[in-house]
């Protein structure tokens, strides 16, 4: 019994040695794209700790991530920028002030810049960024994007309604003085054909999902995958885990 035991726990610390063999080299099979929500200390479903959040980007930095936009992959896409070796996406949704607060001072600290997808109708709202904050972040290289009007759920509305939360959103985050919105982050992950074609039609060059996965240059734009990181309950360790899902949902064709 005790030989089987011994046998049964190598081959445990083996399978975790190469699955962390391969966690050190990721972009081969495409382009992670992080999910965040909330960066702060309060106890909240959508929040990661800002202690945990550092351990992250200080983790992405000494692992050689490059952070790159979503335009700039947009644009590797066409041949006109140069990917970095081990390109990373990080993204965060909503548009809460923690993100102004802790979340990009953090990742000034590693190198690491991202893309926050706001919810239009909300700016300036208890909680979330104001448009000044806004317009800083974008002086300090964060890319925005639109996470609708209302966060609504799309594929649950109507064409017309749709069509609002679509072009209102980008039109009035232009308005505002931002920079042209090219994506935008689906709420709760609802899309549909049609939600896609009006991107398309509203000259979006993309679409984010909650689905788990990375991203080659044969990944649908408008079918982005993502990697959700919610508050983890084993550190790093988790972090590095849902690294190594998202490559085998890639593998699998997930
Ligand atoms: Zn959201």
């Amino acid at each position: 019994m005790k030989v089987k035991y011994k046998i049964t726990a190598i081959a445990l610390a083996v399978a975790f040695a190469i699955g962390f063999g391969i966690l050190g080299s990721i972009p081969a099979d495409g382009i992670p794209i992080l999910a965040y929500h909330m960066v702060s200390d309060e106890d909240n479903h959508y929040s990661i700790s800002i202690a945990d959040f550092e351990e992250q980007m200080k983790y992405l930095k000494e692992e050689g991530y490059a952070p790159i936009s979503l335009l700039e992959f947009a644009k590797a896409k066409k041949g006109k920028f140069n990917l970095p070796e081990k390109p990373i996406i990080i993204t965060f949704d909503d548009g809460y002030v923690d993100n102004y607060t802790n979340a990009v001072p953090i990742m000034e600290k590693y190198g690491m810049r991202g893309t926050i997808f706001m919810v239009v109708n909300e700016i300036g709202k208890e909680r979330y960024l104001t448009i000044d904050q806004l317009k800083d972040l974008e002086k300090r290289n964060i890319e925005i994007g639109s996470h609708t009007a209302n966060h609504l759920p799309l594929a649950t509305l109507s064409s017309e309604e749709k069509k609002s939360e679509i072009d209102k959103s980008k039109l009035l985050l232009e308005w505002k003085g931002l920079k042209t919105v090219f994506f935008m982050a689906y709420p709760n992950g609802s899309y549909d054909k049609e939600v896609e074609q009006m991107l398309k039609d509203g000259e979006y060059l993309g679409g984010l999902t909650g689905d788990t996965g990375l991203n080659t240059f044969a990944t649908n734009p408008y079918q982005l995958h993502r990697i959700n990181i919610p508050q983890p309950f084993f550190g790093l360790t988790e972090f590095k885990l849902r690294f190594m899902r998202a490559n085998v949902a890639a593998h699998m064709g997930w």
